[in-house]
């Protein structure tokens, strides 16, 4: 994809594809968001897809979200930023006061530096814990046999309301069963939002109960260096 992407075609192509994979399943159509993952691309393409009747947007590093995101805030009121790559704790103050939603929340350390950043900052993002549901050690994600006991800690421990889950299962696997597992979970304790699915599997995801599919590459294209 060595051209410029057409942001608002592409993002037509994305939202049909998720109507006709809610069709499929028995959904309605407004029981899935898009996300789009801008990470990478510049202020100028998120601006376009603003333009196109966009409003939510996923960010992997809270430094690029920061240059990119709180300009374009007074002018897009609906604006949602997703926070949606590994987090360092030295990071949490500043995820707290730019993101609308966490979706990385991983281990009791991040817990306990983002319970103490929304009590300094009076705000707080939606957070989701993010499962390793492949169990690879490079992935971020707390591991599936910790979950239960790291959510209840999350609510318990650190007084955290818990929103939902995300999972990026392995690029080499059916992600089928990695999103059969994430909606079980969530199903069993009692959470409603599952961020799962990507440009390349968002249709299984959305069969398995997604209720937001994070999509970058088929919104903006190529990404022009890696994330
Ligand atoms: C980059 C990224 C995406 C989007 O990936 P595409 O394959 O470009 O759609 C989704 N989720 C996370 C966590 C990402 O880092």
């Amino acid at each position: 994809m060595d051209q410029p992407q057409d942001i608002a075609a592409a993002l037509d192509r994305v939202r049909a594809r998720i109507a006709r994979a809610c069709e499929r399943a028995g959904r309605p159509r407004d029981s899935v968001q898009l996300v789009a993952v801008s990470k990478t691309h510049p202020a100028g393409s998120v601006a376009q897809a603003l333009a196109a009747g966009q409003e939510a947007f996923g960010e992997n590093r809270v430094q690029e979200a920061m240059a990119k995101f709180p300009p374009l805030r007074p002018a897009h009121p609906a604006l949602r930023l997703h926070l949606i790559g590994a987090l360092q704790t030295n990071k949490a103050r500043d995820a707290v006061r730019i993101a609308d939603v966490i979706e990385s929340l991983d281990r009791p350390k991040l817990a306990a530096a983002l319970a103490e950043a929304i009590a300094k900052e009076g705000r707080a993002p939606r957070l989701l814990v993010q499962v390793n549901t492949g169990e690879e050690p490079q992935k971020a994600g707390v591991p599936k046999a910790g979950a239960a006991a790291f959510l209840r800690a999350c609510r318990d421990e650190y007084g955290l309301a818990i929103d939902g889950l995300m999972c990026i299962p392995p690029a080499d696997e059916d992600p089928a069963p990695h999103f059969a597992w994430l909606a079980g979970l969530a199903a069993r304790e009692g959470l409603r939002t599952l961020s799962m699915g990507m440009s390349g599997d968002f249709e299984a995801a959305i069969a398995q109960g997604a209720t937001h599919v994070r999509v970058g590459s088929a919104i903006f294209g190529s990404r022009p260096y890696p994330a």
